[in-house]
């Protein structure tokens, strides 16, 4: 396992759609591995092995403990992931490790549904809801080629973000200055 290069945003290979992988080979366990490592080192609770510059559809999601959260503690690995179903609608905060000091206001599925190989090449499916749909929904878009900022739906959604998790309009007149948040999802 090692700490891998985190790629930020401008880097080509975050905008290719990458390939799906043939079978979970040992190649791919360390890959895997070396997701769940980086993703540990930058306190994010996704990754997706573009972020890394590997163009595999390989990603890994790691939900904090939380007592309010149905999926507190759960981790995900999933290879070759699709969406069978989605449902509802959240609007929340999203960052993305690829894009450091900034997050959005993004609406997305509340529900998802997506199977997927898991790290043993066993076919699995992973139902969630809440946080881990949103991160679900972030880290099959980087298979794509696509970052949250491609969803936003006005300029004044997007935010600077401080380490005291405030944030801050980029664009004057975007109305919100400047608000207490909780920790937003990073991935
Ligand atoms: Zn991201």
């Amino acid at each position: 396992m090692s700490v891998k290069q985190i790629l930020t945003t401008g880097h080509p290979a975050l905008r290719v759609k990458a390939k799906k992988i043939k079978r979970v080979d040992p190649a791919i366990v360390k890959l895997i591995d070396d997701l769940l490592e980086t993703m540990h080192a930058a306190n994010g609770l996704g990754l997706a092995a573009p972020q890394i510059g590997v163009s595999l559809r390989v990603l890994v999601i790691e939900i904090p403990e939380d007592k309010d959260d149905p999926h507190s503690g759960e981790r995900v690995v999933l290879c070759n992931p699709e969406v069978i179903n989605a449902e509802g609608e959240q609007v929340g905060e999203e960052g993305c490790l690829s894009i450091p000091g900034y997050v959005g206001i993004i609406r997305r599925a509340k529900k998802v549904t997506v199977k997927g190989l898991n790290r043993k090449g066993k076919e699995v499916r992973v139902k969630g809801e809440g946080l881990l749909a949103r991160a679900l929904q972030h880290e099959i878009d980087h298979l794509d080629g696509i970052l949250f900022t491609d969803r936003l739906e006005k300029p004044g959604d997007l935010f600077r973000i401080n380490e005291q998790h405030e944030r801050e309009a980029v664009f004057p007149n975007a109305g919100e200055r400047k608000q207490r948040a909780s920790a937003p999802m990073i991935a």
